[in-house]
């Protein structure tokens, strides 16, 4: 079941779901909600939030998928030439993140993008590029998760040298001098500046 589906079950449940300026779920009445209605949502929060942002692009997504799971039924095709067939119906090119994140955990082209820059940058930093890799993974689930804590290593204050310059420039509000970066472990910091 989509999140789509999901929605409609609860607002027939009399169960409405709004999102939240921290972008986590408001459940209105909370109490109504089953235990297995409750972990649809966990498990599928990411896509319901979507929903509720782009109820446009969310119906026309379950649109899609409705044609090609009925081409693929009807037509006895294989599912990826059922979606092609979908696509060119709908008018549209095929979204090539349709398998990716929020549907499933695969990285979705902009996490690619993210994940590969992030490994470049963190082996310039000197991270052995196994490690690199294992850090930039880390951080897909992390801003998945809408964590906002940061490594210094995604931050323009770390130098060559493994260095924070901006508690070098006296820019980090009661740190004079030197400040010992904490690379690669998640924290909250009021001189991070994006790398
Ligand atoms: S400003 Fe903060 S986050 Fe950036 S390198 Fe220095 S200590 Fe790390």
């Amino acid at each position: 079941m989509g999140a789509p589906d999901l929605l409609q079950g609860l607002r027939r449940a009399g169960i409405a779901l709004s999102v939240l300026p921290s972008g986590d779920l408001a459940v209105q009445p909370a109490s109504k909600l089953s235990q297995d209605q409750r972990a649809a949502i966990k498990s599928h929060k990411a896509a319901i939030v979507q929903a509720l942002q782009h109820p446009d692009e969310a119906s026309q997504k379950e649109a899609f998928e409705e044609r090609a799971a009925i081409i693929e039924h009807d037509g006895e095709m294989s599912r990826e030439h059922a979606e092609r067939m979908a696509a060119e119906i709908h008018g549209e090119p095929l979204d090539p993140d349709r398998h990716c994140w929020p549907q499933t955990e695969a990285m979705n082209t902009r996490e690619i993008d993210r994940f590969t820059g992030r490994v470049d940058s963190f082996v310039m930093c000197g991270v052995n590029p196994v490690k690199a890799e294992r850090l930039a993974y880390s951080l897909v689930t992390r801003d998945r998760e809408g964590d906002d804590r940061r490594m210094c290593l995604e931050c323009s204050g770390l130098d060559s040298k493994g260095r924070c310059t901006s508690a070098r420039r006296g820019r980090i509000e009661g740190v004079i001098g030197l400040l010992e970066p904490v690379t690669h472990i998640l924290h909250r910091c009021e001189g991070f500046e994006e790398r």
